[in-house]
């Protein structure tokens, strides 16, 4: 039996594989590009899904190198799939939250646009003590997220499937709680998963209803967001600001008009990144689980999607 490691980065290839080799002394560690016999696969560490999954004919569990696992919407359903919980990660995207957000409150993205055109136009600055920032998605990131954005004084709410019972942000669902969560939050933040729900849902709907000088964070995916909507709601100032991480097609080609967008940062999809350390721990506990019978942490369920 071989487990399989495929990801782009050379250089992600050797860290992963001799932490591997480290937790896991007797399995052999293979990358795509080491000759392996496909029948022997029975493990896939990897951020891209395949474009045939039949290859490999006896794979049992995919583990996704990234927290987001809408890519592997072609796996077929017998196969199992867990999505990345990394402890380092979602340090780094809550850090990215938390520069963002008070960024938006400092006008950071405003003032970068204004320095594009030579203009010096101060603007008194508020408290983050009067900001309502408004999290959709409550999940393991969106939870860590809205304790630091709590804990730095900001007033937190979040939006989830189900409701949260959470001392530090006031949890909403349904379509009542997303209405509320739109119209009250000064700074939204996404940090949904990609779903046949949740696609499209940053559209010219959703910025008409949000409150006059509302800004936008979106750490998610790109396929949230229609883009076209977001750059006429930033240029017709539906939206004042916007922090942008996550694009339909990355990368961003050159030519494309998202870099124009007004008072807006753009910034290459790197809220998070894996740590190779912590990202195989989390495997190695899952694969230590898999030796022992015990039911596998951080299942994707695959109706939901997430
Ligand atoms: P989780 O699966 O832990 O949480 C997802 C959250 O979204 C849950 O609270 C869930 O609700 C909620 N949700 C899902 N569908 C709906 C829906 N239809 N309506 C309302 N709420 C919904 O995910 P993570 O926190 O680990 O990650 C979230 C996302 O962040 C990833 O999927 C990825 O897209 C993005 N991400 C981006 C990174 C970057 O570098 N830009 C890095 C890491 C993640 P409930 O709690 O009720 O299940």
């Amino acid at each position: 039996m071989t487990f399989l490691i495929n990801t782009p980065d050379p250089d992600r290839i050797e860290q992963f594989r001799q932490t591997f080799a480290d937790a896991f002394p007797d399995l052999p560690v293979a990358s795509c590009d080491d000759p392996y016999d496909p029948a022997d696969i029975k493990f896939i560490f990897t951020w891209q899904a395949l474009p045939d999954w039949d290859v490999l004919p006896n794979l049992e569990i995919v583990f996704s190198v990234s927290a987001g696992i809408d890519q592997f919407a072609n796996l077929p359903a017998h196969i199992k799939l867990i999505r990345m919980v990394d402890p380092k990660n979602t340090q780094r995207v809550t850090e990215y939250v938390l520069a963002a957000c008070l960024g938006c409150l400092r006008a950071f993205p405003e003032y970068g646009w204004l320095q594009r055109h030579h203009t010096w136009a101060p603007k008194q600055a508020g408290f983050a003590q009067d900001t309502k920032v408004g999290i959709l998605g409550l999940g393991g990131i969106g939870q860590h997220a809205a304790k630091a954005l709590s804990l730095n004084g900001f007033q937190v709410s979040g939006w989830s499937r189900t409701p949260k019972d959470l001392s530090f942000v006031t949890s909403y669902s349904g379509k009542d709680g997303f209405d509320k969560i739109i119209g009250q939050s000064d700074i939204l933040v996404c940090l949904l998963p990609l779903t046949d729900q949740t696609k499209g849902i940053l559209d010219r709907e959703l910025f008409a209803q949000t409150k006059p000088g509302a800004s936008l964070v979106h750490v998610g995916r790109g396929a949230h967001c229609n883009f076209t909507d977001l750059k006429n709601a930033l240029e017709t100032q539906c939206l004042s600001q916007a922090f942008i991480d996550v694009f339909v097609d990355e990368p961003l080609l050159e030519n494309r008009p998202e870099w124009d967008m007004p008072n807006c940062v753009i910034t290459p999809h790197v809220a998070g990144r894996i740590d190779p350390k912590t990202a195989v721990e989390n495997v190695a506990q899952n694969l230590t689980r898999y030796y022992q019978g015990q039911d596998l942490l951080w299942q994707v369920d695959r109706a939901l999607g997430y």
